[in-house]
């Protein structure tokens, strides 16, 4: 029986979550299966009441009892720099290796992207986000802090191995989905020694992917043509920073962040899922916030514990809401997040799986 985490967080993450569990668990119970769903009480309320984000206790159970992670956002204002944000999200990307950042933007309805031209050409850009490396390695500092000489570096960390691995997975991706193109996203010529060694790589993994289309792009020309022409990308690969924008970008040109899913995962290994939207205080506690993005994580989960056939019960139910207009006010419906969280609950038995 699989055994998934479930982390609901800070603010719309702990709503959403709600939503995302009781759409898990009747579309388990609708196939037959059982799940083993334990609720982790880790967010900015336990971490400034005990100044504890996470232990290692936990981290260790985290990474050896469950099969997958089901986390809300994470994100408070009353907590400094989200300090417990870093330890938990950042702690268990790192901890666990999770090295594939996977983020699918699919244009589910037409009606839900900003572009007024694409005149019904369809969107599907998924995203493999490095996760491990690049930017976020806090590697650097400060030095004259506060002075006329102040100085700051940070620096950018990429690894032959860690470009190798995710250039990978997103090539056997492709090739599983049968997906036409990979493209490799970088800044070769402002920074020529991170975009070398990324090129190098691309070129010799794709070798081996002979049948899909392959190309390189700079960017700052991806980024004008995720809103030029979306229908040009089919899996793009880059680094951990350039992976962190542009996915917003494509979520936004896609219907926007209430929809957008992600998963962190080791393949083989680990994941943890999340939608790519945070905890967004401005609407917490006010019923308002979209629940798909949480709810379509799940259908992310089944797809990794290897039920397609549920993954698109779920994501069936998810479309069928849109479709019908069944949304919060964001995707201009007037329903609160329980009521498209239990109408997307009751549609799944309406939405069975094509393959089925
Ligand atoms: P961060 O990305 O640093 O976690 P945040 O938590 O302030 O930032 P996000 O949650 O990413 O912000 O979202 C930015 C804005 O998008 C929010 O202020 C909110 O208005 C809107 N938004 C995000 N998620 C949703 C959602 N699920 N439903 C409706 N609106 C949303």
């Amino acid at each position: 029986m699989p055994r998934i985490a479930v982390i609901p967080g800070d603010g719309i993450g702990t709503e959403v979550t709600r939503q995302a569990v009781k759409v898990m668990e009747r579309a388990a119970a609708l196939s037959g299966r059982t799940l083993e769903v334990t609720h982790w009480d880790m967010g900015a309320e336990r971490y400034l009441r005990t100044g504890v984000a996470i232990t290692e206790a936990e981290f260790r159970a985290l990474a050896e009892d469950y099969d997958a992670i089901l986390l809300g956002a994470l994100g408070d204002p009353r907590v400094a720099d989200d300090a417990h944000l870093r330890e938990i999200l950042l702690g268990l990307r790192f901890r666990l290796d999770l090295y594939v950042n996977y983020r699918p933007n699919v244009l589910l309805d037409p009606r839900l992207s900003p572009l007024r031209n694409l005149d019904g050409r369809p969107v599907r850009v998924d995203i493999f986000r490095e996760n491990t490396e690049g930017a976020y390695v806090n590697l650097g500092g400060i030095f004259r802090k506060d002075t006329p000489d102040e100085v700051a570096i940070q620096e950018d960390l990429n690894t032959r191995r860690g470009v190798e691995r995710i250039v990978r997975a997103a090539f056997e991706y492709a090739r599983m989905r049968g997906r036409p193109r990979v493209t490799m996203v970088d800044k070769a010529n402002a920074l020529p020694a991170a975009g070398s060694l990324w090129r190098r790589v691309f070129t010799e993994v794709g070798a081996g992917y002979p049948e899909i289309e392959q190309d390189a792009m700079f960017v700052d020309a991806a980024a004008m043509d995720l809103v030029r022409r979306p229908e040009r990308f089919a899996v793009v690969v880059t680094s951990n920073l350039f992976g962190d924008i542009l996915s917003d970008l494509a979520a936004a040109v896609t219907g926007g962040l209430g929809l957008a899913p992600s998963a962190n995962v080791h393949p083989g290994r680990h994941a943890l899922f999340e939608p790519v939207h945070g905890s967004a205080p401005d609407i917490a506690g006010r019923g308002v916030a979209n629940p798909l993005a949480a709810i379509r994580c799940v259908a992310l989960l089944f797809e990794y514990l290897g039920d397609p056939g549920l993954a698109e019960r779920v994501e069936n139910a998810a479309v069928a809401a849109i479709a019908g207009g069944k949304t919060t006010p964001d995707l201009g419906g007037s329903l609160t997040t329980d009521q498209v969280g239990d109408w997307v609950a009751a549609a799944l038995a309406a939405a069975p799986p094509r393959s089925s």
